[in-house]
């Protein structure tokens, strides 16, 4: 008999990951597994805001996929996923032919939401990807050289930079831009006065759901480095120029200004086809993790919603839920493959999160114990390097320095 064919749709934390279980769990002739991205390398999200502020580099948050799977298990197809068809169970590719599944894994991530603030699309930059992240950096620098060029050296006006968002992404990326900033001065000759990073939230405090405690420290810690807040603060458009806002006294216009905005995001827009019933992106999971309807689908990672039992919302998208729900998934592909039925509840344990402040500040909440600063940055090189662990080939990683980067960024 035809072996089944699984097709995984994403390489980042959720795909790359269900990938390495079932190379594990599977032995060769049980089954077909194809995995299908954009790009041929796997690309670390949670670093993304170093990369977009550019305090790292891009290799170093870039590992080549070919160096993660085995190759002779796992058949890699580089090309950007348009379209699912459950009706003839097919994946539509940009450039190749359709693919057939028996068993599909749904893990192509994020993209940004705008909540239909005009010019949020056209006019400011966001961090969704490593081509994005890079896009930013580049335009940075641009800014930095257009500046000294045309009114660096004399005048009143300022560089601006606005970050929209004071949710983890924002704040991660405005400490990263602020840590960067001295340098990109002395470069093209500018005072550090004059540059500004201005952060616009919504919300009357940042970082939403830490301990206010621990918001003010990061607060605080971000101030230090010049970053200016502007909380309780909507945007309210973002045009070529720059931005206005809309606070508690009224309309204000910040001009020029580059905006970078972190507000929100949404799964992938490839799953929002109506086999699917995503809202906003996202497919709510069954608790075996597959799509409702759908018995060979599994949703995962940032396109799929996961209700918190306590709270009664979804749990936030993030990396430590996809890492959790790859085990899961990769377990319950392996029963229907084997034809069972019984498959696995998935029950997340969320440790917690930390944020980091540049390279020298950490925030966050693991196991219910507030960390600040050192002991912060500890916890936050203990998950990167776990991860790395689990992506294995520690030795390939280590020579290429990128573990390296983790213990002394
Ligand atoms: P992703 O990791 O986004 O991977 C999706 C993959 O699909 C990518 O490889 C992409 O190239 C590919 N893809 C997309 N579209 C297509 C297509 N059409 N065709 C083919 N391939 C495609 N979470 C935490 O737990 N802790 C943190 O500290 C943390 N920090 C963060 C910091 C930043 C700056 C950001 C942006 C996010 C952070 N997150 C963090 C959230 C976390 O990164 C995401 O929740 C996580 O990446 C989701 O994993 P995923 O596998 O669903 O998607």
């Amino acid at each position: 008999t035809k072996k089944p064919r699984i097709v995984i749709l994403g390489a980042g934390y959720a795909g790359i990951l269900t990938a390495r279980r079932l190379q594990k769990l599977l032995r060769h002739d049980e089954a077909e597994i194809v995995l299908v991205n954009k790009h041929s390398y796997h690309y670390l999200t949670t670093w993304l805001h170093k990369a977009a502020a550019g305090t790292v580099e891009d290799e170093r948050i870039t590992i080549a996929i070919k160096d993660v799977i085995d190759s002779r298990r796992i058949r890699f197809i580089k090309d950007t996923v348009t379209e699912v068809e459950t009706t003839t169970q097919r994946v539509m590719l940009c450039h190749g032919e359709p693919l057939a599944y028996d068993y599909l894994v749904l893990a192509l991530g994020f993209e940004r939401a705008d909540f239909g603030i005009p010019g949020i699309k056209e006019h400011a930059l966001a961090i969704c990807s490593m081509n994005s992240a890079r896009q930013i950096r580049l335009t940075v620098e641009a800014r930095f050289a257009e500046f000294a060029k045309q009114k660096g050296r004399d005048g009143q006006e300022k560089l601006t930079f606005v970050v929209g968002g004071a949710g983890f992404t924002g704040i991660e990326f405005a400490a990263e831009l602020a840590e960067r900033i001295p340098a990109l001065c002395r470069q093209h000759g500018i005072d550090r006065q004059r540059v500004q990073v201005i952060n616009v939230e919504g919300a009357p405090a940042l970082l939403g759901g830490f301990a206010p405690a621990l918001a003010e420290y990061a607060k605080a810690s971000l101030e230090n480095m010049g970053v200016q807040f502007r909380l309780s603060t909507r945007i309210q458009s973002v045009d070529r120029d720059g931005v206005t806002l809309l606070t508690e006294a009224g309309e204000e216009r910040i001009t020029p200004a580059t905006v970078i905005w972190t507000g929100g995001v949404q799964g992938n827009r490839v799953v929002c086809n109506e086999d699917f019933a995503a809202v906003r992106g996202r497919i709510a999971a069954e608790k075996d993790l597959r799509a409702p309807g759908h018995d060979n689908v599994f949703v995962l990672g940032d396109c799929s919603a996961v209700i918190d039992k306590r709270t009664g919302r979804p749990f936030p998208p993030t990396a430590q839920l996809a890492i959790l729900q790859s085990a899961v998934c990769a377990e319950n592909l392996a029963t229907l493959v084997r034809g069972g039925s019984d498959l696995k509840e998935f029950v997340p344990f969320i440790k917690g999160a930390v944020a980091s402040l540049g390279s020298h500040d950490a925030v966050g909440e693991v196991f219910g114990i507030e960390l600040r600063g050192r002991l912060a940055m500890m916890m936050k090189a203990i998950i990167d390097i776990r991860y790395m662990a689990m992506l294995g080939n520690l030795r390939l990683l280590l020579g290429k320095g990128k573990l390296a980067a983790y213990v002394a960024p």
